[in-house]
């Protein structure tokens, strides 16, 4: 055996097991130093500084090169100028702090490397997948009928769920089985029903599906921006009048943007009477089935007749993590293929799965293992008490900033988003008021003390927290809000000084004001 390789791969040998556990050991002691020194999420490094740092680490070459000086290269060009994700102030997106016992789980899984494919490529990790499935078809209260898999994420299980609702239409509509004869002409007619707030991946899944967005509707919002069911009945009712065809509505359980959550049960109820696939996106809200307080906002997703699920989102997995579900596992059949080399139909007959006849990716992570040592280890219990603690923040963060007369906020937090602008007091100026904000955003991004989003609504901007994070404290939100008051009076002050809008300014008769 050449120990140059050796060094390289997992064997029994001492040059292996050195070099692993150095290796393993850099990257556990760089993970935990910076968790300890992040006293903010971002570095503020500007972005020509970290492409040139990341370019001069790039410079590959032909030889060896020694492991603490690559490890120390990538700490302080790579490592020190991400984004801490797991900083309570890191607060832009969907994006997690992942679980520790996600962590350990991504070293085994990556040491196993099973792919979930085939039974004989992944004999154990196949049934943890699908007792884990099981567990969640209980869970969403699914029949024994019910079945899933685990996918990539959000985008890949919506697509999924379109997947089965266009070929299982096409063979209802036009009796064509799309999957050998691809599409009909007549599939032009096919429409899809969402809500104007559903994620984008509706769009472009319709477009990859050979619908087209065009075959997506957009259904109109009420004030808590739910899917409105009397304008969804509308716009069947017009869709059919044009001799088009309405086959599938797509439901969301915590909208990217707000939380909100569409009327399940109503959609269910007007999807049995309208012969519609009911797909419900909980990419976001699916944590809500473990929660003490909030699960009854998700007891209609059994009516679904299929779920997306994110775990890289309120289930704090690592990414990628996520599962897709249907109702009836029948309904699997029609994307399934038979490889001989990999699923042989006697196997089938043998009782032997093989989890590539439900997904449509083939070598596939091991992501399941994640949520069996999270579960195992933090319990369902202590994990719901999470989601409810993060939630009840955003809910009082928003009364917390609807109490200042510097803020106005968008929406009563549904689950953890909170949208709200700074308020210029000084000049009110519609287009000031949509620089400013942007301009706190951009600041805050900078200095890299708090990262929020910006959202565009009725042509206003607005800032956003979406608060994942179950570390964060009221505290810490008191601080963050002054500091952007304290920062928006200042870009106030200096616009109103070049614009020279506001001449009038004083201190004293703006504090008036806001009184
Ligand atoms: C995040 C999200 C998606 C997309 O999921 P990915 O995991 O990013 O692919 C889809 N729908 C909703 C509602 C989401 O929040």
């Amino acid at each position: 055996m050449r120990q140059d390789f050796a060094k390289w791969f997992l064997h029994p040998g001492d040059v292996s097991q050195t070099t692993y556990r150095a290796l393993m050991e850099k990257a556990m002691v760089l993970v935990s130093d910076q968790s300890k020194k992040r006293v903010q999420p971002f570095s503020g490094t500007s972005r020509e500084k970290i492409h040139s740092n990341v370019k001069e680490i790039l410079s590959i070459s032909e030889g060896v090169q020694d492991i603490d000086k690559v490890m120390d290269e990538i700490d302080k060009g790579i490592v020190n100028d991400s984004l801490w994700i797991s900083h309570p102030s890191s607060m832009a997106h969907l994006h997690c702090p992942p679980l520790l016992p996600s962590l350990a789980a991504e070293v085994l899984l990556n040491a196993l490397n099973q792919s979930m494919d085939s039974w004989d490529q992944s004999p154990a990790a196949t049934y943890v997948e699908a007792e884990l499935i099981k567990f969640f078809t209980k869970k969403i209260g699914y029949t024994s009928d019910g079945d899933g898999t685990f996918t990539a994420g959000g985008t890949q299980s919506n697509y999924m769920g379109m997947l089965l609702a266009r070929n299982k239409a096409c063979n209802t509509y036009f009796s064509v089985l799309v999957q050998k004869e691809g599409l009909p002409a007549e599939a032009r007619k096919l429409r899809i029903l969402c809500s104007e707030h559903a994620h984008f991946t509706v769009q472009k899944s319709a477009s990859q599906l050979g619908l087209g967005s065009d075959a997506v509707v957009k259904v109109e919002t009420n004030n808590k921006r739910q899917l409105c069911i009397e304008n969804a009945k509308k716009k069947i009712r017009q869709l059919r009048e044009q001799g088009l065809i309405p086959f599938m509505v797509v439901a969301t359980a915590g909208t990217t943007d707000f939380g909100s959550i569409d009327p399940l049960k109503e959609l269910a109820k007007l999807s049995n009477e309208e012969q519609l696939w009911l797909h419900v996106d909980a990419a976001y809200g699916g944590a809500l089935l473990f929660s003490h307080q909030y699960s009854h906002l998700v007891s209609g997703l059994c009516l679904a007749d299929s779920i997306t699920i994110d775990f890289h989102k309120l289930y704090y997995q690592t990414i990628s993590c996520g599962a897709f579900f249907v109702k009836n596992k029948e309904d699997f059949l029609q994307i399934a293929y038979h490889a001989d080399y990999l699923n042989p139909e006697q196997d089938q007959e043998k009782g032997i799965i093989n989890l590539v006849e439900k997904s449509v990716q083939t070598t596939k992570r091991f992501d399941a293992l994640k949520l069996l040592m999270t579960f195992k280890l933090v319990g369902t219990e202590l994990f719901g008490e999470m989601v409810d603690y993060t939630i009840d923040l955003a809910k009082k963060t928003a009364d917390m900033l609807k109490e200042d007369p510097f803020f106005e906020v968008h929406n009563d937090p549904e689950l953890n988003a909170v949208i709200f602008r700074y308020r210029p007091l000084i000049c009110q100026n519609q287009k000031n008021a949509d620089e400013i904000n942007q301009e706190i955003q951009r600041y805050f991004y900078q200095s890299g003390e708090l990262i929020m989003a910006k959202t565009k609504e009725n042509g206003k901007v607005f800032l956003k927290f979406t608060m994942l994070n179950p570390l964060n404290t009221i505290e810490n939100m008191r601080m963050h809000i002054e500091r952007i008051r304290q920062a928006g009076e200042k870009f106030e002050k200096t616009q109103g000084e070049i614009q020279n809008e506001c001449s009038v300014y004083n201190e004293s008769s703006y504090r008036t004001e806001s009184n």
